[in-house]
């Protein structure tokens, strides 16, 4: 059948079948349920995908460092429970629009791929504008909190900036955590970045709980807490199977995109890999006692692809590749 007499095509994402505009090529064909551009390429899921296929060597480390802690999970669980898990759902529920079905329906079916592929049930996905739990600044990136019942907030400023298939990386990146059973440290971690922040505006409240969770812990939590976005980001290559993805999504968390200009993937990905180039482990090492000691939890792009890149071109990505279903 020549392709032209091709009208209708089924989305290899979502599996809906779609009519196919009379005139217009298949490549520029979008799914009209999940929004995915159509591809000839069939998306593959895993049956069951173990953690330890892509947990970040760095990451496993800093955890473990973590969790030899005497008590850790005790203290960091005693945090949550303080601070409410329910009330900072109630807080999102309050102050975001919650996806579904007949609300954001495309982000809906992504958030279905993308935990049909990992193979995790389906967290809430809420979109906002600010923190709607702290209701600090306007946020540029998305997260996941809870460790009872996980729910992701995506900030809508970083999501109409991406691409469908970028969109699809970033909630892949977020149940990732979920699938690699961060949540109970990714939690505290982020409790304990905004008490820090409340700290210093001296609220007697966060003060309370800030007393809760020692400086062995914190300084071991934040240590771990860059290192889990890795194994994350493995993740989420797993889901939307594309480095070049992985590469404009991390560019645009990088830089944004400013109206009018285009950029330069290549480019960028050249800086990354100068990135790794320069910097020799003594190095790293130092940048990460800095990054501990300052308590900072924002995520390094630059950094993040030079690694996705190293995954993918020490040849584990297809190594792990090969345990999906065609
Ligand atoms: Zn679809
Ligand atoms: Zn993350």
């Amino acid at each position: 059948m020549s392709d032209d007499a091709v009208t209708s095509f089924r989305c290899t994402y979502c599996g809906q079948r779609n009519a196919l505009t009379e005139g217009r090529p298949i490549e520029a064909a979008k799914c009209g349920r999940c929004r995915l551009p159509a591809s000839s390429v069939p998306h593959r899921k895993f049956a069951e995908l173990d953690p330890n296929d892509y947990i970040h060597p760095l990451d496993s480390q800093a955890l473990g460092a973590l969790r030899s802690i005497p008590g850790v999970d005790t203290v960091l669980k005693k945090l949550i429970e303080l601070t409410g898990e329910s009330y900072m759902r109630v807080m999102a529920n309050a102050n975001t629009v919650k996806v579904g079905p007949t609300q954001y329906a495309d982000l809906d079916a992504k958030l279905d791929i993308v935990c049909c592929t990992l193979g995790v049930p389906k967290p809430d996905l809420y979109v906002t504008v600010s923190d709607p739990i702290f209701g600090t600044g306007v946020g540029f990136n998305a997260m996941t909190t809870g460790v009872e019942k996980p729910f992701i907030i995506g900030f809508s400023t970083l999501l109409e900036r991406l691409d469908d298939r970028e969109i699809l990386a970033v909630l892949a990146h977020e149940v990732g955590h979920i699938h690699a059973q961060h949540m109970l440290y990714t939690t505290a971690a982020r409790l304990l970045a905004v008490i820090t922040e409340f700290l210093l505006a001296a609220n007697p409240i966060t003060a309370t709980l800030g007393t809760i969770v020692n400086m062995t812990i914190r300084v071991a939590l934040i240590n771990w807490y860059q290192k889990a976005e890795l194994s994350c980001d493995r993740a989420a290559l797993l889901v939307v199977q594309d480095k070049d993805v992985m590469v404009s999504a991390m560019l645009k968390l990088a830089g944004g995109l400013m109206a009018g200009r285009s950029v330069n993937q290549e480019a960028f990905i050249e800086q990354a890999r100068d990135f790794d180039r320069q910097y020799e482990e003594r190095m790293v090492d130092k940048f990460w006692t800095i990054i501990a000691a300052s308590g900072r939890t924002h995520p390094f792009p630059v950094w993040r692809v030079a690694e996705i890149l190293k995954w993918v071109d020490a040849g584990d990505y297809e190594r792990v590749m090969t345990r999906a279903d065609g």
